[in-house]
């Protein structure tokens, strides 16, 4: 970009790069402080059976309660941290985190409900990854089977065979494991079939789309169809109206989530387990 402005302009003096460049050092900063300082809170989102309507399990998001600037969602630091390596410590606690609630529940003689965690690129390149899961599922006594990982399709993709090692260790600990985004990443259906997965999620644009475009009703149905030959549950992500909610019904897709059935928030059992004791 730089080069297109002229000889003399180098990008590094940029008034405007400049800027990103320190707001990227302050947020560095800033992040590792909120590490330290439990500034970090999860959000969970139910998903639920379409057919029945009751609530299969909750995927983990996380959420900054940042002093100054309030609560940021993950769009505002999680490439921050990607790109300076906090993710690593960020991801373990999130998994920490998750495990810890599971176990609450447990103790709490509540009905068990699974949680999804989502696991970036620099995560699982991470030698001791594994170990470290292990480890965690060990200090806080949580049921692996009640824990399961999101890995998006592109970054599967990225290195196929890296990719299947790793997810096949982290189902050998108990660990379920889902593709997420689906639909966005090219994967052949050649690669499909060697992934060691339980569970499939359809990409919110799919969803979006899904009354307005015939395409993406096609696409959406067979990605459905497909995932249920090769033995995978389904999980639509972003369902914001009941016309959606209906297709998607129809089409046999086993479960779904998004706004229309219920946003993330810090704590969804309040209203939930009193709707299952009734
Ligand atoms: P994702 O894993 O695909 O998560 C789904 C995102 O869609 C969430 O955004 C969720 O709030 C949003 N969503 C759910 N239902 C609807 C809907 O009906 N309409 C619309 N428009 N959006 C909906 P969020 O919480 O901002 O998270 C964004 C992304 O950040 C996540 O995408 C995930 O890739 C990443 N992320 C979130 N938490 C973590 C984490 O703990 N670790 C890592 N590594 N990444 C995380
Ligand atoms: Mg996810
Ligand atoms: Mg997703
Ligand atoms: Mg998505």
């Amino acid at each position: 970009e730089a080069k297109k402005q002229g000889k003399n302009c180098y990008g590094f003096f940029d008034p405007v790069l400049q800027h990103d460049i320190n707001n990227m050092m302050q947020v560095e900063e800033e992040l590792r402080l909120a590490l330290s300082d439990r500034q970090f809170v999860l959000h969970l989102q139910p998903i639920f059976c379409l057919q029945s309507r009751a609530l299969k399990k909750c995927e983990v998001l996380i959420r900054w309660q940042h002093p100054e600037r309030g609560l940021l969602f993950p769009g505002h630091f999680i490439d921050i941290a990607e790109s300076t390596g906090l993710i690593i410590p960020l991801g373990y606690w999130v998994f920490r985190a998750a495990c810890d609630k599971v176990v609450e529940r447990i103790q709490a003689g509540l009905p068990a409900v699974p949680l999804t965690v989502n696991v970036s690129a620099n995560q699982l390149k991470e030698r001791d990854l594994v170990v470290q899961f292990e480890r965690i599922l060990q200090e806080t006594g949580a049921p692996a089977a009640l824990l399961e990982l999101e890995i998006t399709e592109s970054l599967i993709m990225e290195d196929m065979d890296q990719a299947v090692l790793l997810l096949e260790q982290c189902r050998k600990l108990g660990l379920k494991v889902a593709i997420d985004d689906f639909g966005t990443g090219y994967s052949s259906l050649a690669q499909l079939k060697k992934l060691p997965v339980d569970t499939l999620k359809v990409d919110r644009s799919f969803v979006q789309d899904l009354t307005l475009d015939h395409d993406d009703r096609q696409i959406t149905a067979a990605i459905i169809a497909m995932a249920h030959k090769l033995d995978l549950d389904v999980v639509a992500e972003g369902i914001e109206t009941e016309e959606q909610f209906e297709i998607l019904l129809n089409y046999g897709c086993d479960m779904g989530q998004g706004y229309l059935l219920g946003r993330p928030v810090p704590d969804p059992f309040v209203v939930l387990d009193q709707a299952t004791s009734r």
